[in-house]
């Protein structure tokens, strides 16, 4: 249950001081940066430990609903940058997590058009038609994560549930905001072969040599309003 989830204000009101100490202008105090990548139910977060090094100049978040799943990530985090503290190289600063319900009040944690990538890997599938609002891609949301994305950004989603798959193509498709993708693109894209790979779901899903479907979605330009 979520209901002693606190949701900031505004995205001004979230303190990202906290959970990106690096990225604060030691003069203004300020946020020198802004998150850019958002990993949507991250679980134990092998994306973004993953991600991390790739893309260096990004700060990228995960939302989680679970505390305990939560509480383990933030100490994977700290521990990567405690063993990587003298690095050059690369010190995992630009991740962190963060515990909500991503199904609500997103726009008050990210800005109109902040983030370039939005991760929806293994959602909670809810296989019982009743239960299908429960999903984590509806018309509703898709409305949301299309406010939050920068027009060009990109929607990755990824499940060996094929009914769950086709469910998000066909929510995604017929959202007037989102475009699909195709293969060519997905096979040149650094983040789809990560995501196939990375997380502790994807792992599992391998290990017993299921199927693994994705669908990739490019957020076109709003319509001029005249
Ligand atoms: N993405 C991870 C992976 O691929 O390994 C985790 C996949 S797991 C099947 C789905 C995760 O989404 C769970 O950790 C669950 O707690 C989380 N989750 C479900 N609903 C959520 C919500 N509304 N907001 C944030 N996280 C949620």
């Amino acid at each position: 249950s979520d209901h002693q989830l606190e949701y900031p204000e505004s995205p001004d009101a979230m303190d990202w001081a906290e959970l990106y100490p690096a990225y604060v202008d030691g003069a203004t105090g300020k946020m020198t940066q802004e998150v850019t990548i958002a990993d949507i139910g991250c679980g134990f977060g092998g994306l973004m430990v993953d991600l991390s090094p790739e893309f260096p100049k990004d700060l990228i978040l995960g939302m989680e609903i679970r505390v305990q799943v939560t509480n383990y990530v933030e100490d994977r985090i700290i521990a990567l940058r405690n063993n990587n503290l003298g690095s050059t190289e690369h010190n995992y600063q630009n991740i962190n997590v963060l515990r909500a319900n991503a199904m609500k009040f997103l726009p008050n944690f990210f800005k109109r058009g902040q983030l370039s990538k939005m991760f929806f890997c293994f959602p909670d599938p809810h296989f019982k038609q009743r239960k299908h609002k429960a999903r984590i891609i509806t018309n509703t949301l898709l409305s949301e994560y299309a406010y939050v994305l920068r027009e060009g950004g990109t929607v990755y989603t990824i499940t060996d549930v094929e009914d769950l798959h086709h469910w998000m193509v066909k929510h995604l498709t017929e959202h007037p905001l989102f475009e699909r993708l195709d293969g060519e693109w997905e096979a040149q894209d650094k983040c789809v072969s990560i995501m196939r790979n990375a997380t502790e779901e994807g792992k599992k899903v391998e290990r017993k040599r299921g199927d693994k479907f994705v669908a990739c979605f490019k957020r076109l330009p709003s319509p001029q309003l005249s």
